[in-house]
């Protein structure tokens, strides 16, 4: 019997938790993490090893982007715009499961050290906030690896580590949602025809 006032009275001290606890013991599927802080943790991973891996991924990217590029007679083609659709289906979904890309359409994971800064909660381009916490975590989402700690980290292990030092430019809203391979690859094709003019 309960009190008046919602709080259980001695005799009927048996609360939900127990209860929930209870019929858990009799439950074959006993997981083996149910640890919150871990769960959320999870959620970093697959960014966390893209920036353990930058310098396989900065090679790997090297390629990918010279592939992208002898394509260009094809994607011309099929017309930039016509091709934009399956191409940023292939970008948001490869991007999004290993670096947590938020499709700014001008990607500087090259220069980031792997770690995409638009996951920053104030989205800096240029570095850290004065808020990193004592463990390297945000001061936003305490649960978090600071962006700018991981991309230095990140930057460190590439072939081109000082790229991290560059300034970037403000971001462009009006390119987010967009393909940043087929731009990459359109403005590597212009630099490349007008060299071509010159010589
Ligand atoms: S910098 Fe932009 S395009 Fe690159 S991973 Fe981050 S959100 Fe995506």
């Amino acid at each position: 019997m309960s009190r008046t006032d919602g709080r259980p009275t001695r005799k009927s001290r048996v609360t939900q938790a127990t209860l929930v606890r209870k019929a858990r013991a009799l439950l074959a599927y006993k997981p083996a993490d149910v640890s919150p802080q871990r769960r959320v943790q999870r959620r970093y991973t697959m960014r966390l090893w893209s920036v353990r891996h930058a310098r396989f991924l900065e090679w790997f990217y090297a390629r990918f982007a010279d592939l992208f590029l002898t394509l260009h007679p094809l994607w011309n083609a099929i017309g930039y715009r016509r091709a934009e659709k399956p191409v940023k289906f292939v970008e948001r979904n490869v991007k999004g499961l290993m670096f947590d890309c938020r499709m700014c359409g001008q990607c500087i994971l090259s220069s980031t050290g792997m770690s995409c800064p638009m996951n920053c909660p104030k989205q800096l381009r240029n570095g850290p906030c004065g808020g990193v916490r004592a463990n390297g975590n945000c001061e936003v989402e305490p649960d978090m690896p600071c962006v700018w700690v991981k991309a230095w980290e990140g930057s460190q292990k590439m072939r081109n580590h000082d790229a991290i030092l560059a300034v970037q430019k403000p971001v462009d809203q009006s390119l987010r949602e967009t393909s940043a391979w087929l731009r990459v690859t359109a403005q590597a094709t212009a630099q490349r025809e007008k060299a071509r003019e010159t010589a």
